[in-house]
């Protein structure tokens, strides 16, 4: 079955509860494909799911609610990308959203603290990748277009960073891509790409998990357990 094409999310989490405890397989089945469109467990997805503009505070709450349950009902796979998205929030917002967040574990609080910071330094990462020193035969040109791409970014007290898997993040890359030699734009390219790969790989143990493909294993024994197949977006 697909998921359903609009839903609630906090609605959907109440079934993911309820057909955990009560043992009702199809349910299961349409919450946790449903939710994997939300939180996904590969840069395919995610560069998929890419939106156009940040979501802040109205989802919040579910957000925070959605961890407890994905934990409560061991969907263990989907827990670093909702670690992840909340992370995205801007410490002010988080504190100051109210009695969520003020009831939120202490430990769980400590993961999204400590990624907020690895998300500044991923996206402080990514931009060093798109932009090392150019030694081409026209890397004066070069090395210019890269200094205006980071120019471009605008003062550090005016930026969050805390985006580093969203492309809009790096929205000026085209202008600097249009620049380049096709040497530097290769090098740009591959750097990034590598870069950004080992920023997703390291997530789940920024979060207190397991690596990728354990979590992803351990999906395979839970959807096993309730007899489901259910094949992820990044492999059909
Ligand atoms: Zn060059």
């Amino acid at each position: 079955m697909p998921p359903p094409s609009e839903v609630d999310f906090q609605d959907l989490l109440g079934i993911l509860r309820l057909s955990h405890k009560y043992d009702v397989g199809y349910l299961y089945k349409r919450a946790i494909s449903y939710i994997e469109t939300i939180y996904p467990t590969s840069l395919d997805e995610v560069r998929q799911l890419e939106p156009t503009t940040m979501q802040l505070v109205d989802p919040l709450d579910i957000e925070l609610q959605s961890i407890v349950v994905l934990q409560e009902v061991g969907a263990t796979w989907l827990l670093p990308y909702a670690y992840h998205n909340i992370a995205e929030y801007p410490l002010p917002v988080l504190e100051s959203s109210g009695v969520s967040w003020e009831d939120f574990p202490a430990n769980k609080k400590a993961i999204i603290y400590r990624l907020g910071q690895l998300h500044m330094k991923a996206t402080e990462r990514l931009f060093h990748a798109l932009t090392p020193s150019s030694n081409c035969s026209c890397s004066d040109a070069c090395n210019l277009a890269k200094f205006d791409f980071l120019k471009r970014r605008g003062s550090p007290k005016s930026r969050t960073d805390l985006t580093p898997f969203r492309e809009w993040q790096f929205r000026h890359r085209r202008h600097l891509e249009v620049a380049l030699c096709a040497t530097c734009l290769a090098q740009s390219r591959a750097q990034y790409n590598t870069v950004r790969a080992e920023i997703w790989s390291e997530l789940p143990a920024n979060c207190g998990l397991e690596k990728w493909d354990i979590l992803l294993q351990q999906r395979d024994t839970a959807l096993e357990w309730w007899g489901i197949q259910l094949v992820r977006t990044s492999d059909r």
